[in-house]
């Protein structure tokens, strides 16, 4: 069985390619899908693990947030469930197609990855239902919160409350694979400062007994959240102290301490750099 009970009614189902997880989330209407894998056909597959688990139908989908490994299954849950509501930040909502060309052109220049023609091949769908802050959506029986605690992996991440399971799906907000070492995915359209504070939110959200759905890999505790938001809150401070030194972006990932291998945070410190007001910036030491 595809899908493991992680939380009273809350199953998680964990897929090879990238190690993405797929939730859901039962309750009196019906099942919420949190994340919709891939591809079309990689969403193919979950459709059929959903239909296996026999908990129900799928009444409605969730982006955490805009990257395809959690969006391009959005069109053939429709064509499963009909026209079910897809509900995602409003700015992951917003750039759900613009971020799926940039993947398919990527893969367009991989002939020899064996999922480009899956990628090439799905149709994109963007979230339909969008929220700025929080909202709460009613599955019958059970109220499930969706709440937008900050930027962090990407400017329109979400996370998913489920407070009478006392359960968290934090997206990537979260890492927890070993495909990438546990390493938090900072890549081009991450906000290094914002994401501790984003952390703070799950962690206030959370507590010792509250079981937390990392966006790859195997569900965490409350203790793995701390100290993976301690470990990003040392890179963004990390590169505070660098440009406050006068340390020029290019000298800033040999020089600097990091948590993490060098080799993962390319993006972060660029993009810290570029996000760090001017007065907090130093011109470099000659
Ligand atoms: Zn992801």
């Amino acid at each position: 069985m595809a899908f493991t009970e992680v939380a009273d009614r809350v199953w998680v189902a964990r897929y090879e390619w990238f190690d993405v997880n797929v939730t859901l989330v039962g309750g009196g209407r019906g099942l919420l899908v949190v994340d919709t894998n891939a591809s079309a056909t990689a969403a193919r597959a979950v459709v059929e693990d959903i239909r296996r688990l026999g908990a129900g139908e799928v009444v409605a989908a969730v982006n955490t947030h805009e990257h395809f490994d959690h969006t391009f299954g959005n069109g053939e849950l429709r064509s499963a469930y009909g026209p079910i509501p897809i509900h995602a930040h409003e700015v992951a909502a917003e750039r759900t197609v613009p971020a799926g060309e940039r993947i398919k052109a990527r893969y367009d220049a991989e002939p020899d990855d064996p999922h480009r023609e899956e990628v090439q091949a799905t149709e994109l769908v963007p979230a339909d239902t969008t929220f700025s802050s929080a909202v709460a959506l009613d599955l019958g029986d059970r109220m499930v919160e969706l709440v937008h605690p900050g930027r962090g992996h990407t400017a329109g991440d979400l996370i998913v409350r489920i407070p009478d399971a006392d359960a968290l799906l934090a997206g990537d907000l979260v890492e927890e694979s070993a495909l990438r070492g546990s390493v938090p995915g900072f890549g081009g359209d991450c906000y290094p400062f914002d994401w501790p504070l984003s952390l703070d939110v799950v962690l206030a959200l959370t507590g010792p007994g509250s079981v937390v759905v990392p966006g790859h890999g195997a569900p965490v505790d409350r203790d793995f959240v701390e100290e993976q938001r301690d470990r990003i809150g040392v890179v963004a401070e990390t590169i505070r102290d660098l440009a406050s030194r006068g340390v020029p972006l290019a000298q800033a990932l040999e020089v600097g301490e990091w948590p993490f291998p060098r080799e993962d945070l390319e993006d972060a410190v660029r993009r810290g750099y570029e996000q760090l007001p001017r007065s907090q910036k130093r011109l470099p030491l000659v």
